[in-house]
């Protein structure tokens, strides 16, 4: 077969939306997509493997992404949770890292805010929020409380008269190395409950020290956390934050986007394959002429719709207000495992060129790893969904 045989510039179904679930947007959201996608091919794409390569934020990219205006897409902006699913799948298939900038800033952070902050806190905050001037972060993950930070919450929160003291250590924070204001998750001595406050970054007794040393999300820049004795002002405490069953409010909805990650980050995997398999030739043929390649392809592209289709459809139950905590656990679960399969069927498909940063899969290869264990393990949201199907909890 000669190279001729294969038009490379103009592969069919080029978007990845094999079943057309694109169709099931407004013609609104659907311009608004391809402008986004647009947006991502100029300022994401080009710079995504050399800032992970060096483990740097792109700071300069942060007035950009203002600019495109991504921060709340459906409680500010009136969206359906589909397009703000597919916008999230399309920013991770341009990087998984930016991506994961928006889903703290976003999700966690500002999803914090917007659910559990009083009406006169939220007008106080959002805008900035909104409009990218002030970054967040989100501080719940403990050097010793990770899947059991539920009931194992160690930082503490102590009313002081006209304060909150904040004492104790957060693990794995994502922006916290420069972000202007953490929602930190901590437990009142008073009631023993967790609680959730705005920290400013710049107050005395806070510390951020960023983790080296990463071999997935790099770009993100996480940190250990230290709260000494941090005097937080009283309207700083999130008015509606004050049980653990209210962060889980926050969670449902963030682990829906973690979801859409798993999504986009095997479209990454199956554009670069794919790619790769038409263009590079062995034994006098490209590698897209052989079955167990070819066989290989259509597994990732398998894995990759289904986990779309249980998507469009949770996303759907989630505008509806019908969405479980089980169904969000069920498809982080289930579309990070094919997520997985996927970015290890794609790495093999560039074989050795697929260890190397270079060719675009090893990034995306290692930064599967991060978005299995992130949001609740993979194992644990197995289990908050085994627990929903059979009335017994096996996760304590
Ligand atoms: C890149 C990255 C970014 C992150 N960003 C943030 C952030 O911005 N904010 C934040 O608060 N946190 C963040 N996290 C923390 C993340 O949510 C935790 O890593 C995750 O919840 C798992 O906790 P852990 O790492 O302590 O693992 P552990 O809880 O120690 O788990 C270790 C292993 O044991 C398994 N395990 C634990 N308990 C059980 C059980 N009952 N049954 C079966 N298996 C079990 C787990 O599934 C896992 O395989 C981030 C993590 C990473 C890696």
């Amino acid at each position: 077969m000669s190279q001729a045989a294969i038009d490379t510039e103009n592969l069919p179904y080029a978007d990845g939306d094999f079943y057309a679930f694109e169709q099931l947007l407004t013609s609104k959201e659907r311009d608004r997509l391809a402008e986004v996608r647009q947006f991502l091919a100029r300022e994401v794409q080009p710079i995504a493997v050399d800032c992970w390569n060096r483990a740097e934020f792109p700071m300069d990219l942060i007035p950009k992404l203002a600019e495109i205006d991504l921060v709340s897409p459906v409680r500010r902006q009136g969206y359906s949770s589909l397009f703000a699913g597919l916008v999230h799948a399309e920013v991770t298939r341009a990087d998984t890292s930016i991506a994961t900038f928006m889903g703290v800033h976003d999700g966690l952070f500002t999803g914090s805010i917007e659910a559990l902050a009083s009406e006169e806190q939220k007008e106080a905050w959002l805008p900035d929020i909104y409009a990218l001037r002030k970054v967040g972060a989100f501080g719940l993950t403990e050097p010793l409380g990770g899947s059991d930070v539920a009931g194992g919450t160690r930082t503490t929160a102590r009313w002081d008269g006209d304060a909150w003291i904040l004492s104790g250590a957060k693990r794995w924070i994502g922006n916290a190395t420069f972000a202007d204001w953490v929602v930190i998750y901590a437990r009142d001595v008073a009631d023993n409950q967790v609680k959730g406050f705005l920290v400013d970054t710049s107050l005395p007794g806070y510390g951020a020290t960023k983790i080296e040393n990463k071999i997935s999300l790099r770009t993100v820049q996480n940190a250990d956390i230290t709260l000494d004795n941090v005097r937080v002002p009283g309207f700083f405490k999130l008015a509606g934050a004050n049980s653990f069953r209210d962060v889980n409010k926050v969670l449902k909805v963030t682990r829906l986007a973690v979801a859409w990650q798993a999504v986009g980050q095997q479209l990454a995997a199956f554009d670069v394959a794919r790619r790769y398999a038409v263009e590079r030739f062995q034994f006098g043929r490209p590698l897209a002429s052989f079955q167990l390649v070819q066989e290989q392809l259509v597994q990732i592209l398998g894995n990759a719709v289904s986990s779309m289709g249980m998507m469009v459809r949770l996303s759907q139950l989630e505008d509806a207000g019908e969405a479980k905590d089980e169904q969000s656990a069920l498809a982080k679960a289930f579309t990070t495992a094919r997520m997985r399969e996927s970015v290890a069927l794609g790495r093999s498909i560039l074989g050795g060129n697929g260890i190397v940063t270079d060719y675009g899969m090893a990034k995306i290869f290692a930064d599967a790893e991060a978005v299995y264990s992130y949001e609740g393990t993979y194992e644990v949201n197995a289990l908050v969904t085994g627990r929903a199907i059979t009335g017994v909890s096996a996760i304590v």
